[in-house]
């Protein structure tokens, strides 16, 4: 099956990663890549670059009513970059009394819900999802919360 990104224009997927602007006079960096520089107004000064797959949860909602054939309740949260951008994506992969502000959380890619089924090209989309080392952490924190008190010091 080959895979297409639902827009090439903000979605590589080879190397997979949202494609955003920095400006050549400025130096922001901004999603989605477009003509000018939001920052400081530069036209036809931004060169293609692809954005950090990871980021932290600045805000979200649950979205408990859409269209089909989406599913709800869905997170939709404000996400921000490394690279001082702040994007609205999708959060997947935690149920929705889990997620929480200042939540790390990595890109992944997904088929995309509007697909035709009957198609052999597989539409892809982005969601984001809780880092991957984010449960590990929450369980190595559990484990160590139930370590008798003397179990962890040194004599
Ligand atoms: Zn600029």
């Amino acid at each position: 099956m080959t895979s297409v990104p639902f827009r090439s224009d903000i979605l590589s997927l080879d190397p997979p990663g949202l494609k955003g602007g920095v400006c050549t006079a400025c130096g922001a960096v901004s999603f989605p890549l477009r003509r000018f520089c939001p920052t400081c107004g530069v036209l036809d000064g931004l060169r293609e670059t692809l954005l950090s797959n990871e980021g932290v949860v600045y805000s979200y909602t649950i979205v408990h009513q859409a269209p089909p054939p989406w599913q709800v309740p869905y997170i939709l949260a404000y996400i921000d970059l490394p690279e001082q951008v702040r994007l609205l994506a999708r959060i997947a992969g935690v149920d929705t009394s889990a997620v929480y502000v200042g939540m790390a959380v990595q890109l992944r890619l997904t088929p995309w819900e509007l697909r035709d089924p009957t198609s052999a090209i597989e539409m892809l989309s982005y969601e984001f999802h809780p880092k991957a080392d984010e449960s590990a952490q929450l369980t190595s924190h559990d484990e160590l919360a139930h370590v008798p008190a003397g179990m962890t010091g040194h004599e």
